[in-house]
């Protein structure tokens, strides 16, 4: 029997689940969807899907609420589906354990491409990766030896630096929020005051970047935080 990757979509937009299903079922992934947040939650104990797919606005219960309590049991891939431009959702979503969002209307491929993404994180689904290295272009980090080169140049970081980008790094294609990186770096009970980070920021992309303005590695999601260029080496 062939081993397909199972996807629950909670959506109670029936047209969307219809397109979405279609796509992904054409991509040989398994689709169950459910209307409401009663019955995904329900579908979500009985199937333990490998990636969920939320929708933050149902009829019944509160999307964020649903992902608090598969948090509780699970660690699942978890993108949000929001339809609400409200950033503050976004981080919410993102600080109660979502892998990611996408904001409709958005395109099949990226959609998959998401989807690809948050599969290659998932603790549940094994890595072939060996190697603790992020490549892409190049930009190549060797996490053992704590080494950043560009084009085979060593690139020198401050602590603090090299903390923020392999944080990044290690989760790259992910958005990471301000606030994680903020309590990954300098603790948990730092302000809620960004300059500092983006600082830092500022310093590391002057370092690792031809034209800082225009990055090709780090990418600022305006008000949420930031998101690296995903990892080639991966698998
Ligand atoms: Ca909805």
């Amino acid at each position: 029997m062939e081993n397909k990757v199972k996807v629950l979509l909670i959506e109670d937009e029936k047209n969307i689940c219809g397109f979405i299903s279609k796509a992904l079922e054409a991509q040989n992934y398994q689709v169950r969807t459910a209307y409401t947040g009663k019955d995904g939650l329900s579908q979500a104990t009985s199937l333990c899907p490998d990636i969920l797919l939320l929708d933050l606005g149902l009829p019944d219960i509160d999307g964020l609420e649903i992902i608090t309590k598969i948090r509780a049991w699970s660690a699942m891939p978890i993108i949000v589906l929001s339809a609400r431009t409200r950033e503050d959702e976004k981080v919410k979503a993102l600080d109660l354990g979502a892998d990611d969002y996408i904001t409709k209307p958005f395109g099949t491929s990226e959609l998959l491409a998401r989807i690809r993404t948050a599969l290659r994180h998932s603790p549940l689904i094994q890595s072939r990766k060996t190697e603790p290295v992020y490549q892409a272009k190049d930009l190549k980090i060797d996490f053992l030896r704590r080494l950043v080169t560009r084009k085979g140049q060593e690139i020198h970081l401050t602590q603090n630096e090299y903390k923020i980008l392999s944080l990044l790094a290690a989760n790259s294609g992910k958005v990471i929020t301000y606030d994680t990186i903020m309590s990954h770096v300098w603790g948990p009970y730092t302000d809620g005051n960004n300059r500092i980070l983006r600082v830092n920021m500022a310093n590391i992309r002057r370092k690792l970047e031809t034209n800082p303005a225009a990055p090709e590695y780090i990418f600022t999601e305006v008000g949420i935080g930031y998101r690296m260029l995903e990892d080639e080496s991966a698998w």
